[in-house]
């Protein structure tokens, strides 16, 4: 296991940002070098409301905080507009990203992954970081070949800017990967109010709830003759991410390649 791994984390004073800040201090083997953050340049960490009471500086330019900190690894848990940008400045700057944030398209993918072979630098982008969501796409996979009717019905906290989530995207890509093509329901049936039958991927319908008091759920719903099969999943607090994140800071230490899910890195 590589020792002292110095770590970067963009969007320290978010929901996840503050956990995986408790999950880095309290790993003995990774320090906490910077803050990334589009306010608050120039103080610590100690001088914000809310924050743990350490001298991490506070950085609003990112390659600035590159070259005066130097860390390995950069977390980033914003939003996709910033994770693009803060990627590529990890990639110039010869730091690792392990990307949280989600809402990257599929072209992000592609052009991330070649520059991460560009750069000869590894890079792990997971929509969903708790192992027990991961265990629920894999579940959801193996079911599908035998009920290739599904649904999928995720539910999120109001302040999640992406829909469907990717978490969802996913299962329903890993499912698309077992089951023949098929569009679902009557092939005569009509939305009354649009949007009523939700998102469709390869057939497959997504619907996305978002409502105060939730974190992240996931119901992978399938029907066949006569039974249905609910495969389900709850994150009932942030702190279910952070295993899979100390994993992933881990990880990108030891590949040279970008590595798009969590599963990718259980295995
Ligand atoms: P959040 O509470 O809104 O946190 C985002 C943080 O990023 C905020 O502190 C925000 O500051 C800050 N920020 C915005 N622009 C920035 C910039 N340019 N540079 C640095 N920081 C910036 O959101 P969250 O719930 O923590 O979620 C963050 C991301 O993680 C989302 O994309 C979410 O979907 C994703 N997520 C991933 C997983 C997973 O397992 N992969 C799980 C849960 C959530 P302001 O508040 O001042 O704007």
């Amino acid at each position: 296991m590589a020792e002292n791994i110095k770590v970067a984390i963009a969007g320290a004073r978010g929901k996840m940002g503050s956990e995986a800040v408790n999950m880095v201090l309290n790993t003995p083997h990774f320090k906490l070098v910077a803050s990334i953050d589009h306010k608050y340049g120039g103080m610590t960490l100690a001088e914000i409301d809310g924050q743990p009471d350490v001298g991490v500086p506070i950085y609003e330019d990112i390659d600035t905080c590159f070259l005066e900190t130097k860390p390995d690894v950069l977390i980033d848990l914003t939003a996709p507009a910033f994770g693009r940008k803060h990627m590529e400045a990890a990639f110039n700057h010869g730091v690792r990203p392990v990307v949280g944030t989600t809402g990257f398209t599929d072209d992000d993918i592609i052009a991330l992954r070649t520059r991460a072979e560009q750069t000869g630098l590894g890079a792990i982008i997971a929509p969903n970081f708790a192992v027990g969501a991961i265990l629920m796409m894999k579940f959801a996979q193996m079911a599908a070949k035998y009920l290739p009717d599904v649904e999928i019905i995720e539910k999120h906290h109001d302040n999640k800017l992406d829909a469907p989530s990717g978490t969802a995207i996913k299962t329903a890509q890993l499912i698309q990967e077992v089951r023949l093509s098929k569009s679902q329901g009557h092939p005569e049936e009509k939305e009354e109010l649009q949007g009523a039958r939700g998102a469709t991927l390869d057939g497959m319908h997504i619907h996305s709830l978002r409502l105060p008091g939730l974190v992240a759920h996931q119901e992978v719903i399938f029907g066949g003759v006569g039974q249905t099969l609910t495969i389900k999943h709850d994150s009932l607090h942030r702190s279910s991410f952070m295993p899979g994140i100390q994993l992933a800071v881990e990880t990108v230490m030891t590949i040279d390649t970008l590595v798009y899910g969590l599963e990718n890195i259980i295995e």
